[in-house]
Formats: structure tokens, C-alpha cells, sequence
């Protein structure tokens, strides 16, 4: 028996790795093509002003996972390390709910496919935190062995739920392989609410691509690399029509963090900053929703939205409650995805440069206290200036008093290394006795079938 739209929706979280906010043809890239994105938006809902939690993988990730700050829950920090590296004994605590643990236990199939990041050893994978199943490089697809890399890590592990089924697979092919394990599981899964999250590896470096993307791209392997990310977003829509379950199914589109913004060819336009800055270009990223007839065609939404909000949303259209017990930073937003006249619940969203907090942006003001461990007074009109160019902390004192107490009571809250301030209200990352690095090494061993050669990394 079909299921009625808009009951308990199939929910379809697509993240990509380090694409930039003017790397989508519906935000503005004059050399990427995405077809089935902008169609995605001209069907959907694009926001314009939509933060991730952080601008580097692990606590972007930790934090949409969870619907918290990374301070909150440790991950601003893993041994002195803003993100996690194979082996580390940490990742994210077993304690925490994520969207799939709450999704899960309102009888959702759950599946991750790609970038997990919130940790390698087995306490921390997705299968200990509500993913039924898990397929995909845990980690950065920069983290394996690299020819001609000084640095080189244990070999690049595919994992099939908790085990290495394949080491140092082919890049280039990977993405491909990851479409099909998604088919197959809406397939599967057809008959009840899922909940897919597909975690590109793209566009982080290195980047290898197939050769039709590669011909048709007129940015070189970057381009590449985001019209196969689109192409995996057109091969999705065309199986939800086809297996009559489109209408079922809420699909989000988002990036983990800006673009690096070197000479490979990405784009966080019109924006300042880059990946691992708290500038708007690190943070502030694509967004779009669609559920047809759910979610009104073409519309933008230009209201403060962040990707710890997913949690509590994605929660109440499952028909339960982000947890109770414990301080979470997401608010539901469904209003704005159902009601072109509503207000976001968000008023403030705060920058966080590993534990240090830089910034804070309310309404259309973007407050800077710090940035890369320096004092800065700076306060920048984000309506009306979008590249934070122009600073006007000494014409607007008004807007400066209003937005420092909000600083500081978040200092109190989740602590800031910036004053020295220790957090009333963390919670503590997950700690394993010995970590130990899901791969070893074995000269004898004949890893490569391509052998990564680029001597990139992210
Ligand atoms: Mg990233």
C-alpha cells in the first residue's frame, strides 16, 4: 500500500567534501555544470544562508551528525588535532544521538555511503552509531598512500560495515560504485522510511575522475569532480521516480565545508575566506531541499539556517523529538521548508576556529572578536557587504554592544581557548584504550591498481 506523502518521509542527506559555496550553477559557478542540481533547486528550496558548524571535515561532520556545536560535543579538538587521523584513539562519543541513532528507532532503514570522519576505531564507526550499514572510506580520501608523499598513512580502507573489504581502491571509479550501493538500497528499501546519507568524497584532493567528466569539464579535474557529484544527484532522482517513491522522499544537498581555493579550480564566490577559515567562505554553503509537493517549487530562503538544525527537523518529520536529556544546539526549521512567511527559530550562530570562538552572526551582523589567534574588533553588514569587506565596528556601536554579551554567554557555555575560558556545558569525546590504524602497511602486498600518483592532498 502506497504511503502517503507526507507521512514519515524517506530523507536523503547528500554531503559533499570541501565544495564551495560558487561551485553549484544555481549559486552562481560559470564554469561547473550541474544540471540536476539546479534542476534540484528549481524543484526545491535553495537557502541562501546556510552555515555549516565548522570549516573542516571532522567537526562539520560530528556536528551535523549530532545537532551540536563541535564544542559541545569534543570535537573541536582530537589530540591537538582539528580533525581526525587514522588510528586516533577518539571519535565520537557512544553516548551522543545522531539523526540515523533517533531515525532508527522510529523504524527507519539507515545507511551511510562515503566520508564518515567521526572517528575510525570500531566503537566510533556508523554501525555503533545508528547506521544499519556502512559503506565507504571512513576518513579523508587523502589519508592513504600517496607516491611521492614524505608523509604517508597506513593504505586507504573501503569499509563494508565494520570491515576492510579492499585497500587503496581506485579513486576514480569509487564514486560510481557508491551511486550503485545507494540504488541498491532505495531499491531495498522502497516499502519503508529510509534514511540514505551519502557523503561524496568529492571535491576534496586528490582528484581523480573518469575520463568522460574529464573531457565534458571546462575546469579541469575539479569540474570533473562536481559534475559527477551531480550526475550521482540525477541517477538518484530518476530512481526515486522510478521505484513511485519521489514524493516520499525529502532530499537535502550540502558541503561539509568551503573550498580551499588554490589553483584546482574551486570556488566559494561571492564569498571571503576559504576551508579551515571562520570568513563566511568556510562555513557558509549550498543548501538545497526537495520534496515535491511538500516543498513549494523555485523558492530561495534567505533565513540563518545551519546544519546542526537538520537534526531536530529531520526528527519531528520522523515523528519523534531531538533528545531531551541534553543541551542540543539544532532547531527544528520545518517552517521555513512548508511556509515562504516564516521566521528561522535560529537568531545566532557562532564561528568556532578549533575552540576558539572567532565569531558570531546575528540576524544580517557578523561580529569578529578573534581570527587565527588574534584579537579583532571587527563588525560586517552580511545584507548588504556578502565578502565582509567592510568593516563597521566603529560606526555601528549599537549593533557591537547588542552582539558581545551573545559571545560571551556562549564563551560560558562551551568555553573559548581565545580568553582561556573553560566551557560549562561540553560533553566529552569518545576515548578508546589503544587506537590502531584499520590498515598496516605491507610492502609485499600489491595495493595499487591505480596508483594514487597526484601528490595532492587537502
Ligand atoms: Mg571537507
Amino acid at each position: 500500500m502506497p504511503r502517503a506523502a507526507q507521512d514519515r518521509p524517506n530523507i536523503i542527506l547528500i554531503n559533499c567534501d570541501d565544495l564551495g559555496y560558487g561551485d553549484v550553477g544555481c549559486y552562481g559557478s560559470p564554469v561547473n555544470k550541474t544540471p540536476h542540481l539546479d534542476r534540484m533547486a528549481a524543484e526545491g528550496l535553495r537557502f541562501t544562508d546556510f552555515y555549516m558548524a565548522s570549516p573542516v571535515c571532522s567537526p562539520s561532520r560530528g556536528a551535523m551528525m549530532t545537532g551540536c556545536y563541535p564544542s559541545r560535543i569534543g570535537f573541536d579538538d582530537f589530540e591537538g588535532r582539528w580533525v581526525l587521523f587514522p588510528g586516533q584513539p577518539v571519535g565520537l562519543n557512544s553516548q551522543e544521538k545522531t539523526v540515523a541513532s533517533l531515525l532508527k528507532e522510529q523504524g527507519y532503514a539507515t545507511m551511510i555511503i562515503g566520508k564518515w570522519h567521526c572517528g575510525d576505531q570500531p566503537e566510533f564507526l556508523p554501525t555503533r552509531h545508528g547506521f544499519d550499514h556502512y559503506y565507504g572510506i571512513p576518513f579523508s580520501n587523502d589519508m592513504g598512500r600517496q607516491a611521492g608523499r614524505r608523509n604517508n598513512y597506513p593504505p586507504l580502507p573501503l569499509l563494508r560495515d565494520e570491515e576492510v573489504i579492499e585497500e587503496q581502491p581506485d579513486q576514480a571509479g569509487l564514486t560510481e560504485r557508491y551511486v550503485e550501493k545507494a540504488v541498491g538500497f532505495l531499491r531495498d528499501h522502497r516499502d519503508e522510511p529510509f534514511f540514505l546519507y551519502l557523503a561524496h568524497m568529492y571535491v576534496h584532493l586528490p582528484i581523480y575522475v573518469q575520463p568522460r567528466f574529464e573531457r565534458e569539464s571546462v575546469n579541469g579535474r575539479y569540474g570533473a569532480a562536481v559534475a559527477c557529484v551531480d550526475w550521482a544527484a540525477g541517477v538518484l532522482f530518476r530512481e526515486l521516480k522510478r521505484l513511485g517513491i519521489d514524493e516520499n522522499t525529502l532530499v537535502v544537498f550540502t558541503s561539509d565545508n568551503g573550498s580551499r581555493v588554490r589553483d584546482e579550480g574551486g570556488s566559494n564566490a561571492p564569498l571571503r575566506g576559504t576551508k579551515g577559515t571562520t570568513f563566511d567562505g568556510g562555513q557558509r554553503l549550498p543548501c538545497i531541499m526537495r520534496w515535491p509537493g511538500q516543498i513549494a517549487a523555485g523558492r530561495e530562503c534567505p533565513e540563518l539556517v545551519s546544519s546542526i538544525d537538520l537534526l531536530p527537523t529531520f526528527a519531528k518529520l520522523a515523528g519523534t523529538e531531538a533528545p531531551t536529556d541534553r543541551i542540543i544546539d539544532g532547531k527544528d526549521v520545518r517552517a521555513l521548508l512548508f511556509d515562504p512567511a516564516a521566521k528561522s527559530p535560529r537568531d545566532s550562530f557562532f564561528y568556532f576556529f578549533r575552540s576558539q570562538i572567532d565569531a558570531v552572526r546575528n540576524d544580517r551582523w557578523k561580529l569578529f572578536v578573534r581570527r587565527h589567534d588574534q584579537d579583532v574588533k571587527e563588525l560586517y553588514d552580511l545584507r548588504a557587504d556578502i565578502g565582509e569587506t567592510t568593516n563597521v565596528y566603529d560606526q555601528r556601536p549599537e549593533v557591537v554592544a547588542e552582539l558581545m554579551p551573545l559571545i560571551e554567554a556562549c564563551r560560558t557555555d562551551l568555553g573559548d581557548t581565545g580568553t582561556g575560558t573553560a566551557g560549562r556545558n561540553r560533553r566529552p569525546l569518545g576515548r578508546v584504550e589503544n587506537g590502531k590504524p584499520l590498515t598496516e602497511f605491507d610492502p609485499e602486498h600489491p595495493y595499487y591498481a591505480a596508483e594514487y600518483d597526484l601528490g595532492e592532498a587537502g
